[in-house]
């Protein structure tokens, strides 16, 4: 298949997905989320009860200029051309880092969830039908897209369900030849901890610090299997699954920004008409929610070795090591530290070799977000490069 070359480099897709503003960022009001010094009530005004901050600098800092090209902080032309026509900018005028970045693709905030769907997950769909290990991840900072993009809302679905609609389908369309066999679990990594989330509210829950077993494949011991027939059932599987993540007990608004959601999809297809096992093929589809990347991103380098740091995610710093090695190396010779985080064990047979991986990169449109929408889109950069 000549879409699955053995090179890494091009096993790794890169999307930028630009979410729409919330009210208050539309408002050019501060983001109650990230100011700590001001308040949206009840009747949408705002109280302030610290530090007056100014809200006259907040403002767009992502120009999607096509499909595959957007600018960071871009100039605002006008002004800097009237002083320069003047000769000098004057001291204390903005320098405005005015940076082009490109992807494999750029969705503003006007994309849909189908838009994404197809440009990202889609494509791995043969791949998976054919028996080859596929991995989506979507990355960025807590409150910039990464939940609504993978598992959206009841109304508006996200990658999961239109995936799940697109593969039901196509298993349907052959079923005349194959017998397919659709198994899904759904777990959360939290301070390195596997749960279940689809465990059955029991004695212990959500169930947790279940174990990672590796022989030819990579089980978690004791996790619950569900045999899904419909893209609604997966959708309700994961709703009900996102309720049961863990929340950070200090801060309510950073709900699950610190614990990554895997979905498995585990297909299984033997031939009809042949009546040995042998042309059994298996392959594992993994739809990634990843924490948030604000404390990783600050010290990320795919380039070298990522450093640990106290309050940095371990499993967010092992992936962007892993991807790095494999880069490195093509896939062969070089060590790859998969054994340093319970996610890169877990995908240690779905990264790299045959297995096509799409980060779906999410970030925010205004400057509220502004350190944080710089440092995602460096370290997306930096993966497109490997
Ligand atoms: P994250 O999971 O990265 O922390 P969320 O997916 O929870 O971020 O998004 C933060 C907020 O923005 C949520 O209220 C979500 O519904 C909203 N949102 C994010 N992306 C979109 C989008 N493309 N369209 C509409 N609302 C969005
Ligand atoms: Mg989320």
């Amino acid at each position: 298949d000549a879409v699955f070359k053995d090179r890494l480099s091009d096993s790794i897709t890169v999307a930028v997905r630009v979410r729409p503003p919330t009210t208050a960022e539309a408002a050019r009001l501060p983001d109650p989320c990230y100011d700590t010094n001001t308040t949206l009530r009840g009747d949408g005004a705002l109280s302030t009860p610290g530090k007056v901050t100014s809200t006259a600098t907040l403002r767009d800092i992502v120009q999607v200029i096509d499909d595959r090209i957007l600018t960071f902080d871009p100039d605002e032309k006008d002004r800097t051309r009237a002083f320069m026509e003047r000769g000098f900018l004057p001291p204390g005028t903005k320098r405005y880092k005015d940076k082009r970045f490109m992807f494999d693709k750029v969705f503003s905030h006007e994309a849909r969830q189908d838009d994404v769907y197809q440009a990202t997950s889609q494509p791995l769909l043969k791949g998976v039908l054919d028996g080859y290990n596929a991995t989506v991840f979507a990355y960025g900072a807590t409150g910039c897209g990464k939940t609504h993009t993978i598992s959206g809302t009841e109304t508006d679905p996200g990658i999961i369900y239109l995936t799940m609609a697109d593969l039901f389908q196509r298993i349907q369309d052959r079923k005349d030849e194959w017998n397919v066999e659709v198994m899904v679990t759904f777990l959360e990594i939290y301070n390195e901890e596997i749960r279940d989330l689809l465990a059955e509210p029991g004695a212990v829950y959500p169930r947790g610090g279940l174990q990672i077993r590796e022989d030819k494949s990579v089980k978690v011991v004791g996790l619950t299997e569900l045999r899904p027939n419909t893209a609604e059932e997966v959708k309700e599987i994961v709703l009900l699954g996102n309720t049961r993540r863990t929340q950070s007990p200090t801060k309510a608004n950073e709900t699950s920004s610190r614990s990554h959601a895997v979905l498995q999809v585990h297909v299984t297809q033997s031939p009809r008409t042949a009546s040995v096992t042998e042309q059994r093929t298996m392959a594992t589809l993994s739809i990634i929610d990843l924490a948030g990347s604000e404390r990783a991103a600050a010290t990320s380098n795919m380039g070298q070795r990522m450093v640990e740091g106290a309050n940095i995610n371990k499993s967010l710093l092992a992936l962007g090591n892993c991807i790095n090695a494999l880069c490195e190396n093509g896939g062969a010779t070089r060590h790859v530290p998969y054994r340093n985080s319970k996610l890169t064990r877990l995908l240690k047979f779905s990264l790299g070799g045959n297995c096509k991986t799409v980060m779906i990169v999410c970030i925010a449109p205004t400057s509220n977000h502004f350190d944080d929408t710089h440092n995602t889109l460096l370290y997306a950069e930096r993966a497109t490069k490997i």
